[in-house]
């Protein structure tokens, strides 16, 4: 046992996915006139090094949605320009109900911006993010480091490391673990679980058009099917496919040979971008809602997917992390400001007003869109249908939805 005092910072980060990285990121960016940054310690239990893809679980096969307005925060965090080069603009979402007329279209051109999200390959945002964590002398990153167990001491937390006698102690302790590695559960935060009893297939896929830029979101009876603009690579135009199913029918689907695979997705789509010429590696990822039942503690703050899980049918989970994330590093600036501890209840608590309302907007958007899109109830369908018909025709709506995307308004969209 280490018997020496523990090593001390103002924040220790746990996870060095989207949510903790970008945290650091934003700690830690030059602020104004008197605005000490705070001592910041990231820790990973993953290897990071640019020899390869990143190895963090969660810059797997799968690709994100940024919304204009993370493009914008990612960009004050220095974390865009290594992320530009391989993200695709979306000029335009295209919204339909499968089998039924009617549509919304939001155009990048009528909502008067350059685009309306962007979409990057997580293996890409990974080579971006571990990039910028490499270079940053900002802050201090131990990678290979997996946290054990976290023990509240009187104004502060301690933290025990696995396979080290290393004790390091922190006025606040960010947890962005993710959510699977229990340290949560160690200090009996329950996660709350709803399950939507459906996976996400996610799989790349060349087609024979070019997107020119269009991300397409069909609802259909078994759940939402969405295929997102990509770059093209080695000639090929591609699109990402996230497609929403009832668990066994999506493990069939996953089973199937590439050229069934195909002719399939192409019974549910249509052929708007020509033939489907290849797939590539397909994965599953079941989809729940999880919210965690405390957010802060005394020097304790959940971020990222620890705090809240979402559907990705809207797209809407890290750049609602990436929200918290702003917010959170405010808090803790302002805190050091005044001489106090970021790890108060008092600061902790104004953090987590400060993004209730988002929090439970883009929750409860996600949420009801799945149980409105992926229900075949009497009346829904009409509902659908007429929701549909109202955006589309009224300039307005379609603007406010467009906005909503965008991830720059925050309102309370109650589709039920
Ligand atoms: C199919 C699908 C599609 C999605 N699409 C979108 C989208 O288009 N737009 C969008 O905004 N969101 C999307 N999301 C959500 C998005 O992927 C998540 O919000 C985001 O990845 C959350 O990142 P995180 O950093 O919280 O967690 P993770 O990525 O899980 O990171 C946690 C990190 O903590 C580390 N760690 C864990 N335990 C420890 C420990 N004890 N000690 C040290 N380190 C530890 C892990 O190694 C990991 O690197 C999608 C999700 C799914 C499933």
């Amino acid at each position: 046992m280490n018997t020496a005092s523990p090593e001390h910072y103002d924040v220790i980060i746990v996870g060095a996915g989207m949510a903790g990285a970008s945290l650091a990121c934003a700690l830690t960016r030059p602020g104004g006139a008197g605005q000490a940054a705070p001592s910041v310690l990231l820790l990973e239990a993953a290897p990071i090094s640019l020899d390869g893809p990143a190895q963090q679980p969660g810059f797997d096969s799968r690709s994100t949605v940024l919304s204009a307005s993370s493009r914008d925060a990612l960009e004050r965090l220095d974390l865009w320009s290594a992320i530009a080069p391989d993200a695709e603009p979306i000029v335009q979402i295209l919204v339909s109900d499968q089998g039924r007329f009617g549509g919304v279209r939001m155009n990048a051109a009528e909502a008067k911006v350059p685009a309306l999200g962007y979409v990057a390959e997580n293996t890409a945002l990974g080579r971006g993010f571990n990039q910028a964590l490499l270079c940053s002398d900002r802050f201090t990153l131990r990678a290979n480091t997996r946290v054990r167990e976290l023990k509240p001491v009187p104004g502060a937390m301690q933290l025990l490391l696995e396979n080290s006698n290393d004790i390091m102690s922190a006025a606040l302790v960010v947890l962005a673990d993710g959510g699977r590695s229990g340290l949560a559960a160690q200090l009996g935060i329950e996660q709350r679980e709803t399950s939507y009893e459906q996976s996400a297939l996610i799989a790349n896929i060349a087609c024979a058009l070019p997107h020119a830029g269009r991300a397409w979101e069909r609802f259909t009876p078994n759940g939402p099917l969405a295929l997102l603009p990509l770059p093209d690579f080695a000639g090929e135009h591609r699109c990402a496919l996230v497609w929403t199913q009832p668990q066994a029918q999506a493990e069939a689907v996953l089973a199937l040979p590439d050229a069934e695979f195909l002719a399939r997705l192409h019974a549910e789509f249509g052929y708007a971008l020509g033939a489907f010429t290849k797939v590539g590696k397909r994965a599953l990822f079941p989809l729940r809602l999880t919210l965690a039942s405390e957010q802060v503690r005394p020097s304790l703050a959940l971020l990222g997917n620890v705090a809240h899980t979402l559907h990705p049918v809207a797209g809407q989970g890290f750049n609602l992390a990436l929200r918290d994330t702003l917010a959170l590093a405010h808090t803790v600036r302002a805190a050091l400001v005044v001489g106090e501890s970021p790890g108060a209840m008092r600061h902790l608590l104004q953090y987590q007003q400060s993004c209730a309302s988002d929090q439970e907007l883009t929750i409860g958007f996600s949420h009801h869109l799945v149980s409105l899109f992926s229900s075949n109830k009497p009346g829904r369908g009409l509902l659908r249908q007429l929701g549909m018909a109202g955006v589309e025709h009224v300039a307005p709506l379609r603007q406010a939805l467009a906005r909503q995307a965008m991830g720059y308004r925050r309102r309370r969209v109650d589709l039920e």
